[in-house]
């Protein structure tokens, strides 16, 4: 059988992508790891998806299966390894060792926030770590706060929490910043912003909520400990895009570039939505835009396809 789309992932952009597929009538498979992405690894509230005062992530993700479900749509769960593109089909092949064919195909694979690996980040997730100063920079209101990571997405991050919280704590690993000149000339005009470079973070503690984070100082080779109440983890993402096989171009982080009316990649008829690509804001909103808009453009390309194969049958 070819299917006229295959769905990579069901993270918000993919079951987005799915449902207004399915409004196009078209056959589809949808293959994922899992149901929800990044969204069912959320321990606490959503508060900025429209339509919703708070939502946790298990409850949307039930939604999502529901919304699925009403839709007759069924998620293969399996992980894609490889794409190919032969006589205008696209080939793609899973873990599992199975090889389905498509018209045209979306990748919506999402990303994954890169860890710090010290003691703590694991058992305070969700309980005063984050890696998301949008989603969860709110919570902190009138809390002193650290940000991992002294790049544009820290400097951003640290920008962002300082409308909200007393003081904010940039902990860079390096013995100079990274964050370009805008960034590092707004976040000097915020007296609550305080940059200490050269610190390696060691620890994060709590009780039931994280109380403190202790670095070393590598120029003074001594621990350090902060009492703050959030750790937010700013140092990027790891695209999940390694079976992508060359027909996508990649940024230098391994994000797709796509063009931004239509989603489409460079290779017509594969389209990408969501944290996989290059856009600045990753979020649930913007991913589920993106699954909807690539759906739509996927649809387009589509019934060209049969025009012409009908054309020449
Ligand atoms: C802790 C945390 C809290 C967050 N809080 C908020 C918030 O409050 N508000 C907000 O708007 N955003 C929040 N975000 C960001 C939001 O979750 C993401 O922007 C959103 O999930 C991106 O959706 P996506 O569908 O592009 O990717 P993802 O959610 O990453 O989903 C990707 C999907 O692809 C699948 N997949 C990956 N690789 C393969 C493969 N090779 N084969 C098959 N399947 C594959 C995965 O299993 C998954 O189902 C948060 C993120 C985190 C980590």
């Amino acid at each position: 059988m070819i299917y006229d789309l295959i769905i990579i992932g069901a993270g918000p952009a993919g079951v987005s992508a799915a449902v207004y597929a399915a409004r196009q009538r078209l056959s589809m498979l949808i293959i994922s790891k899992d149901i929800g992405g990044q969204v069912a690894k959320k321990a606490v509230d959503i508060e900025n998806y429209p339509g919703f005062d708070k939502i946790s992530g298990p409850e949307l993700v039930e939604l999502y299966q529901k919304q699925l479900k009403a839709n007759n749509l069924e998620v293969t769960q399996d992980e894609v390894v490889g794409i190919e593109k032969k006589d205008a089909k696209f080939l793609i092949s899973t873990k599992s060792g199975k090889t389905y064919e498509a018209i045209s195909v979306i990748i919506t694979s999402g990303a994954s926030s890169r860890l710090i690996n010290v003691p703590g980040e694991e058992e305070f997730a969700g309980k005063g770590v984050s890696y998301c100063s949008l989603c969860d920079g709110p919570v902190f209101k009138n809390k002193i706060v650290a940000v991992i990571g002294g790049g544009n997405n820290g400097f951003e991050s640290a920008l962002f929490l300082s409308n909200y919280v007393p003081k904010v704590y940039i902990l860079e690993y390096g013995a100079k910043t990274n964050a370009d000149q805008e960034n590092t000339e707004l976040v000097a005009k915020h007296k609550n912003i305080e940059i200490i470079t050269n610190a390696k973070v060691v620890k994060i503690e709590g009780k039931v909520f994280v109380e403190s984070i202790t670095y070393q100082d590598l120029t003074a080779n001594t621990e350090k400990t902060l009492e703050v109440k959030g750790v937010f983890v700013e140092i990027g993402y790891i695209p999940a895009t390694t079976f992508v096989n060359g027909l996508v171009d990649l940024n230098n982080k391994g994000e797709i570039m796509f063009d931004a009316n239509t989603l489409a990649t460079k290779t017509p008829g594969l389209f990408s939505a969501g944290d996989c690509n290059v856009s600045k804001y990753k979020q649930i909103v913007m991913a589920s835009g993106e699954g909807a808009k690539a759906a739509l453009s996927a649809y387009e390309y589509i019934k060209k396809q049969s025009i012409i194969k009908n054309h020449y049958e």
